[in-house]
């Protein structure tokens, strides 16, 4: 059977599964399911750069052409417009399987309008790229979420622990529906031999963020630039880390390219309150920026860090970007996007 681990020489002779320096590798034939969105495009960046094959699997649900439209045109690069809930027949090397709505929130359209939208894009989207996998011997990676840590009482948060969900809870398709795809990488491991790797991401910001699905990096750099009130849920007391959208490419494909399973975190141990965070923006963008309470969401996680021991152990991977770094390098994608050519403050 035909695998791309075979195809870099990976296995029991390369038992770091680190490409050897010098070694001339042929390109790969890589599919990047929601490509065209905030991760999947800095993931097709890197391995453009890399030299290698990229086909685009995007619906457009959450993902914008815009993202990647700067391959066009380049024969390495392909964009097919196709929802992952339907099944899709290629010939590819590796699999990075992003599709899915970041956030719970979309507009609040996906999780309460239409739930099913998004764990039908986790359940059946994720068994059709295992099917994908399984029939042409690709490795196959999954980004699952810190999300399956649910309300987590082990803190911070390592692998090994199974988590805290409400499966009755208005975020349980997103939560409950990553846990299934977890589960379903994990059958189609055990049960048909795919090679797969599964990527636990934690909160992750950077440039073409989705401007309004609702998550509070976009929501607060976003009011800062125009000029309106941060909006902190709750009392701003509950956690997040937040990591820098590079850093968390590096870790994917490190992942991909090494010879570990995983369940991995990928995420930066840097722990702040909403309010810090409400702080970090007031400095790099308008110290002036007022702060608006507003009543929290349901089932918020009062916490969350992830211990990432096992990562920079097993991947040799850790974040380079803190957050004071990071920000300000999304402050102009998000400048141009929302003001345009006008300058800012102009509307
Ligand atoms: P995003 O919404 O920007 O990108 C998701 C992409 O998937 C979009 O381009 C969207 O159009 C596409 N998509 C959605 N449903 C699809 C379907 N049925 N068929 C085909 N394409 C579909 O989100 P992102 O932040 O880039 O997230 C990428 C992946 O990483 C997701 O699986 C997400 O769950 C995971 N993740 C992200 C974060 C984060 O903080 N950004 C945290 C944890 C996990
Ligand atoms: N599948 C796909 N592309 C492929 C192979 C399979 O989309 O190249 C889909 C297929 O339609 C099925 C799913 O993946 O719904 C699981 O495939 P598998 O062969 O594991 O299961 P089966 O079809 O035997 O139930
Ligand atoms: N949040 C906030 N203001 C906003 C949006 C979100 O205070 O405008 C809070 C939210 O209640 C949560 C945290 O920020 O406690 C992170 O929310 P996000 O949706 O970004 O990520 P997730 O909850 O999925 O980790």
């Amino acid at each position: 059977k035909f695998s791309s681990a075979h195809r870099l020489g990976f296995g029991s002779a390369n038992p770091t599964g680190k490409i050897p320096l010098g070694l001339k590798r042929k390109g790969l034939r890589i599919v990047v399911t929601g490509g065209a969105g905030f991760v999947g495009s800095h993931l097709v960046d890197r391995l453009i750069a890399r030299g290698d094959s990229v086909i685009v699997v995007d619906n457009f649900f959450t993902g914008r052409k815009q993202n990647v439209m700067h391959h066009f045109g380049n024969p390495n690069f392909e964009l097919i417009r196709h929802d992952v809930v339907e099944p899709l027949l290629l010939e590819v090397d590796q699999i990075y399987h992003l599709a899915c709505p970041a956030s719970p929130h979309v507009n609040c359209f996906v999780s309460l309008t239409k739930p099913c939208v998004l764990h039908k894009t986790n359940v059946v989207g994720t068994l059709n790229m295992l099917g994908l996998a399984k029939r042409v011997g690709a490795r196959f990676l999954l980004t699952s979420t810190s999300e399956v840590y649910g309300d987590p009482l082990q803190h911070p948060q390592k692998e090994t622990y199974w988590g805290n969900v409400n499966p009755i809870g208005v975020r349980s398709c997103y939560d409950e529906g990553k846990r299934t795809a977890e589960t379903l990488t994990m059958d189609y491991h055990r049960g048909a031999g795919v090679e797969v790797r599964i990527a636990r991401i934690f909160n992750t910001y950077g440039p073409r963020m989705c401007i309004d699905d609702g998550r509070v990096v976009s929501n607060f750099v976003a009011q800062a630039l125009r000029k309106e009130p941060l909006t902190v849920y709750g009392d701003g007391k509950q956690t997040r880390s937040f990591q820098y959208v590079s850093d968390l490419v590096e870790g994917l494909m490190r992942l991909m390219e090494g010879e570990h399973i995983g369940p991995f975190n990928l995420g930066n141990p840097g722990e702040f309150t909403m309010l810090e965070l409400a702080e970090v923006v007031q400095e790099t963008i308008d110290p002036n920026a007022k702060i608006e309470f507003r009543p929290n969401t349901e089932d918020d996680p009062h916490k969350r860090k992830p211990d990432i021991s096992r990562a920079k152990e097993l991947l040799g991977w850790e974040p380079k970007v803190s957050l004071r770094k990071g920000l300000p390098l999304m402050v102009s994608d998000f400048r141009q996007r929302i003001f345009g050519d006008h300058k800012e403050g102009s509307n």
